[in-house]
């Protein structure tokens, strides 16, 4: 079976064909935080989401571009840097420190390039020059550049790719200034915002001005520097879907003529909303949690990357407390299982069972249906606990089972317990022996290995590289 999505794009199941003729290479881009405050566990959702997509696509054997951009200007971080009276880096290099933090509590694979929007000026203005010059932008008495909707439309362009719209009231010329806005009030968006008092020092100078970007052409900008001008994946949030996503699309269509009808992006993936104990997130109702405050209330990213991984991500979740305490006794099961699995196998590397592999995969595979593969795990889990019970498992066929659980864990990135405390020592024999067997010195590998098996460790060799394992 072929890797299925569903393409917000045409709304529809569709087959995944990467632009690479080879079907290899896969560029995918996620819209990543506005480092002005920690994430919360709405945002976590999508990122979490992100993470599984990139490696159900590794899973399946595609090399993966991944990038996602840290967005250090926008409205929200000026008005913060003004109340908080600190500079702009100073003030985004701490949220963007905590976010990567918490990326790793939570298993998430570290996006291949991170760019930050500041760091990308010259990109954003010559992207918002060529609108200029193709008719698609203008200047409003301010000095600041809009994106003209009217002038795109009649371009022959669609804008409304996305979410359908409702054309008929729009009023010609409108233009809107801030970065968020409503579908009902579509109107031309700013590019470049010229410099106002409120900003204070956050401003860069430009052809039309000092003045510093709208969020919209961020993403644009940096997208197609580092992925081309038409790739293959973007993910993000549904509530970026308008206006972000469908501005980004203008934005880059309009910039960028494509020979042969080729669209910016191909594949425009969204994740659902996030309800916590079944009510929208909301600080005055008392249901609004950071990862930080989760774990604060003893829970570990573990658990709490197991229940965002439960649902459907084109289903709205209900993140509640007692889903937490199900994922901390699900969690329970596996560890045990796996205890189990590793005394019986004793270290000795093996390849997974073909059928439990290929039966979690076609899940996987079919838009990322996450319950058919926890089905699928948790039926492994349960025959596995039968065998143990019989005690019909030698040796061997528990290191096929401990394989074909590493392999499904590639994608779930929930690992266990002993994972995750790796000596650094062990982790420098490790690598030491990767560097011998890369330099074909086979027997300095095999010393290394026996070495490594004298303090108690073996290496298992994943589709990620080699991975220490506690004999
Ligand atoms: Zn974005």
């Amino acid at each position: 079976m072929a890797l299925k999505f569903f393409n917000t794009l045409s709304r529809t199941l569709q087959d995944f064909v990467p632009l690479d003729p080879s079907g290899q290479s896969v560029g995918m881009y996620c819209c990543g935080p506005t480092v002005y405050d920690f994430a919360h566990i709405g945002n976590w959702r999508t990122f979490v989401f992100s993470d599984l997509v990139r490696r159900t696509l590794e899973f399946t054997g595609k090399k993966v571009q991944h990038v996602m951009n840290i967005t250090d200007v926008d409205d929200k971080i000026i008005r913060r840097v003004r109340e908080t009276n600190t500079s702009l880096r100073e003030f985004t290099g701490r949220y963007e420190a905590a976010f990567f933090e918490d990326l790793k509590t939570l298993s998430c694979l570290l996006p291949h390039t991170t760019p930050r929007a500041t760091e990308h000026i010259p990109e954003i203005i010559a992207l918002i020059a060529k609108l200029l010059e193709h008719g698609l932008a203008y200047k409003a008495p301010d000095s600041s550049v809009y994106f003209s909707i009217e002038n795109y439309r009649k371009s022959g362009r669609q804008y409304g790719q996305l979410v359908k719209l409702n054309f008929d009231e729009m009023r010609i010329g409108e233009r809107v200034r801030s970065d968020e806005y409503e579908k009902e009030s579509v109107a031309d968006f700013a590019l470049w915002k010229t410099r106002v008092p409120e900003d204070g020092n956050v401003f860069w100078a430009s052809p039309w001005g000092e003045g510093r970007p709208g969020w919209h052409i961020e993403c644009s900008a940096m997208s197609m520097k580092l992925l081309g001008t038409s790739f293959d994946l973007h993910l993000g949030g549904e509530d970026l879907m308008f206006p972000h996503h469908e501005d980004e699309i203008a934005q880059s269509e309009g910039a960028c003529v494509q020979a042969d009808g080729k669209r910016f992006v191909n594949y425009w993936l969204h994740g659902a909303h996030l309800l916590v104990e079944s009510k929208k997130m909301s600080k005055s109702l008392g249901n609004f949690f950071t990862l930080r405050e989760l774990l604060a209330k003893g829970f570990t990213g573990r658990e709490i990357r197991y229940l965002l991984l439960t649902a459907h991500y084109r289903e709205t979740f209900n993140f509640t407390f007692d889903g937490l305490q199900g994922a901390r006794a699900a969690l329970l099961r596996i560890d045990e299982c796996l205890n189990k699995l590793r005394g019986l196998a004793r270290g000795t590397a093996s390849q997974p069972d073909p059928e439990w592999i290929t039966r979690f995969s076609l899940a996987l595979e079919d838009d990322l249906n996450i319950s058919g593969a926890w089905a699928a795990v948790f039926d492994w889990v349960r025959q596995t606990n039968r065998k143990l019970a019989e005690n019909t498992l030698d040796t061997p066929s528990a290191s096929v089972a401990l394989a074909t659980w590493n392999k499904m864990d590639s994608v779930l990135g929930i690992g266990s317990p002993e994972e995750q405390e790796v000596p650094v020592e062990i982790l420098n024999l490790v690598e030491a022996r990767q560097a011998a067997r890369k330099a074909k010195d086979f027997k300095q590998a095999d010393t290394l290995r026996d070495e490594l098996k004298a303090k108690g460790w073996v290496v298992e060799d994943t589709p990620k590289g080699a991975r220490a394992k506690k004999i």
